[in-house]
C-alpha cells in the first residue's frame, strides 16, 4: 500500500517524499480515507504509530480541495491539543506536510503573548493547532470566529480532560457550528472518555489498530527496586554504569524535578529540567536542547509524557512512576518510536506498589525486576504480577525473647520487624483515572 493509493493528492505527496515517509503506517491506512471521507473518527493508536499525520494530511487535502476561501478571524480546521508543547510539534508536522499547498497554518497557546496571536489571525487561518485556554481567550476577544470551520480534531483528548480541561471543552463545543466533522485521536481511551466521545460524535469510525492500553512492544522494559532515598543516587550509578548518553527522566512532582536536575548539575552533569512552573519559552528552549543532544538529561514532569516526538530517543526513566497507569504507556512511547527500538527503565520503591501493579495490569505484562547490587531495598518492594496480585511475602518471625511480654500467639503472615517501617498496605485495587466531565477546572499544568 502506498500514500497514492490511500487517495492523497500530489503536492501532499511530494511532502512525504521529501520526508521520507515510503509506506502509510496502520493509523494511517485506516484514518485517512475515512477522513477524505467526511467520517467522524475514533481512533485509538501507541505512541509514535503516526496519528498526526492520520489527521493531518487528509485534512490538509480537504482543505485545499474543498470549502470556500477562509475570511477574517475565522479558521476552517481546528486541532485541539493538551500541551503547548505538543502545539509547536502537531503544527510543526502540519506545516511540513502543507509545504506544497496554498494553505495557512498556525498554532496558539498560552504562555505567550496574546497580541502577536490576535494580529496573525486577523487574515484568517486554514488550519489552526491550539491549546483549549488560549483558543478561548482568542474567542471571546473576538480575534477568532468558528462560523467557517469544518473540521475538529481532538488529540490526545483524554488527557485534555484529564489536565481540567473539561470547562473549555464544552464552552468551546457551544460555540462550533453544530454540522462538522469531528476526530477524536487519543493513544488511550478509557471508558468514560469512550462513553463521552460517543455522545459528541456523529456515527463515528472507531478505529483501534493495537490493542487497548498495550505500550509498545518496541520498548524493552525492566524495573530496578530501591529505597525511595537513595533513588538519585542509584540514578546516577546506572547512568555511568550504562553509558547513557540521552536520558529522558520523569518525575512526580515539579519540586522533584528541581531537585534532581540540580543535584545532576552539581555533579557536573549536563542536564535540565520542564514543568508547568517554567515559562512557556525555558520550556521551549530545553526541550529544542535536548532534541538537539545539547542537553544530555532532560527531567520532567508529565507535561512531556504526551506526544513528545524526540527522534530516537533511546531511554526513557521513570524516577518516580506515575500516579495515572495510562501515563506509563504515554511515558515510554517517548522512546522506541517510528519502528526504532527504546529502553525504559523505572526506580521503584516500596510505597510505589500499587502504582506498579496498576502499570503491570493496564499492559498486561509483569515487568521484569533486576536488582543492582549494593542497592537492594531495605523497604522490599512486594511481588506484583499482571493479575493485579501484590504479593507480600511473611517475613520470617524473628524468636521471641526469652523474657518479658509477648508470649501470646502472633499473627505470623503480619509481622513486621521492629526497626522496620512497613510500606504502605498495599490495597490490589489498581490505581484508575476516573476523568470527571464538567466539573470545573482541575490541575490545569503538570
Ligand atoms: P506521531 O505518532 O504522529 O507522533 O509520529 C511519530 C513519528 O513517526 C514522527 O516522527 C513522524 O514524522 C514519523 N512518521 C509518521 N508517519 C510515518 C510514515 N508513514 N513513515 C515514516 N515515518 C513516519
Amino acid at each position: 500500500m502506498t500514500f497514492a493509493t490511500l487517495g492523497l493528492i500530489e503536492p501532499l505527496l511530494r511532502s512525504l517524499e521529501t520526508l521520507g515517509y515510503q509506506t502509510p503506517t496502520p493509523v494511517q491506512a485506516q484514518a485517512i480515507p475515512a477522513v477524505l471521507a467526511g467520517r467522524d473518527l475514533m481512533a485509538a493508536a501507541q505512541t509514535g504509530t503516526g496519528k498526526t499525520a492520520g489527521f493531518a494530511l487528509p485534512l490538509l487535502q480537504l482543505l485545499a480541495m474543498e470549502g470556500p476561501k477562509v475570511t477574517a478571524n475565522s479558521v476552517r480546521a481546528l486541532i485541539l491539543v493538551p500541551t503547548r508543547e505538543l502545539a509547536e510539534q502537531v503544527h510543526e508536522a502540519v506545516r511540513q506536510y502543507a509545504e506544497n499547498l496554498p494553505l495557512r497554518t498556525y498554532a496558539v497557546y498560552g504562555g505567550v503573548s496574546i497580541n502577536p496571536q490576535m494580529m496573525k489571525l486577523r487574515s484568517g487561518v486554514d488550519l489552526l493547532v491550539a491549546t483549549p485556554g488560549r483558543l478561548l481567550d482568542l474567542f471571546r476577544q473576538n480575534a477568532l470566529k468558528f462560523n467557517q470551520l469544518q473540521t475538529l480534531v481532538l488529540d490526545e483528548a483524554d488527557r485534555m480532560l484529564d489536565l481540567g480541561f473539561s470547562e473549555e471543552l464544552a464552552n468551546i463545543y457551544r460555540a462550533l457550528p453544530k454540522k462538522r466533522q469531528t476526530l477524536l485521536f487519543s493513544a488511550t481511551f478509557s471508558d468514560d472518555i469512550r462513553l463521552l466521545a460517543g455522545q459528541m460524535l456523529n456515527d463515528p469510525l472507531s478505529i483501534e489498530v493495537s490493542p487497548r492500553n498495550v505500550a509498545a512492544n518496541t520498548v524493552k522494559q525492566w524495573i530496578v527496586t530501591v529505597d525511595k532515598k537513595r533513588k538519585p543516587e542509584l540514578f546516577v550509578h546506572l547512568m555511568r554504569k550504562g553509558k547513557w548518553k540521552q536520558v529522558l527522566v520523569f518525575a512526580k512532582t515539579r519540586n522533584g524535578v528541581d531537585a534532581l536536575v540540580e543535584k545532576l548539575q552539581g555533579l557536573g552533569i549536563n542536564a535540565d529540567g520542564i514543568h508547568g512552573d517554567k515559562p512557556q519559552a525555558t520550556r521551549q528552549r530545553a526541550l529544542d536542547r535536548f532534541k538537539a543532544s545539547e542537553v544530555q538529561i532532560l527531567v520532567a514532569t508529565d507535561v512531556a509524557a504526551r506526544g513528545l516526538d524526540i527522534e530516537d530517543l533511546p531511554l526513557v526513566v521513570n524516577f518516580d512512576l506515575p500516579i495515572v497507569a495510562e501515563d506509563y504507556i504515554h511515558r515510554i512511547g517517548r522512546t522506541g518510536r517510528a519502528g526504532s527500538t527504546g529502553e525504559a527503565i523505572s526506580l521503584v520503591c516500596a510505597d510505589e506498589v500499587n502504582l506498579l501493579s496498576a502499570i503491570e495490569m493496564l499492559t498486561r505484562q509483569t515487568l521484569k525486576r533486576q536488582n543492582e547490587p549494593d542497592f537492594e531495598p531495605e523497604h522490599r518492594v512486594p511481588d506484583t504480577d499482571a493479575s493485579g496480585q501484590v504479593v507480600k511475602k511473611p517475613k520470617k518471625p524473628k524468636k521471641p525473647k526469652a523474657s518479658g511480654g509477648g508470649g501470646g500467639k502472633r499473627n505470623l503472615g503480619k509481622w513486621v520487624d521492629s526497626g522496620e517501617v512497613a510500606p504502605a498496605e498495599p490495597s490490589t485495587k489498581p490505581v484508575r483515572k476516573v476523568p470527571v466531565f464538567n466539573t470545573g477546572p482541575r490541575k490545569r499544568k503538570p
